[in-house]
């Protein structure tokens, strides 16, 4: 099952931003999602695919969701 995102939401990735952050924002959704590095400001994209098998945590509007699916999604990728 696919993550649900929406531009706006912030997340935690596994795997940190080289200037040492794991937050970051959902900036535009498409193919590929561009997201914004919230320790440095820095834009990049990223595959869905890939977005999703790397998120630990989403947050919106400064709540965090649950993860039961990103849970789901980690688990298979073990
Ligand atoms: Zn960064």
């Amino acid at each position: 099952m696919p993550l649900i995102f929406e531009v706006g939401d912030k997340v935690t990735l596994k795997k940190a931003h080289p200037c040492g952050s794991k937050d970051f924002e959902i900036v535009r959704m498409g193919a590929d999602f561009r997201i914004k590095c919230l320790g440095c400001e820095k834009e990049l994209w990223l595959s869905r695919r890939k977005l999703e098998r790397r998120t630990r945590k989403i947050y919106r509007n400064g709540e965090r969701l649950k993860k039961a699916d990103i849970e789901r999604e980690q688990s298979e990728e073990q």
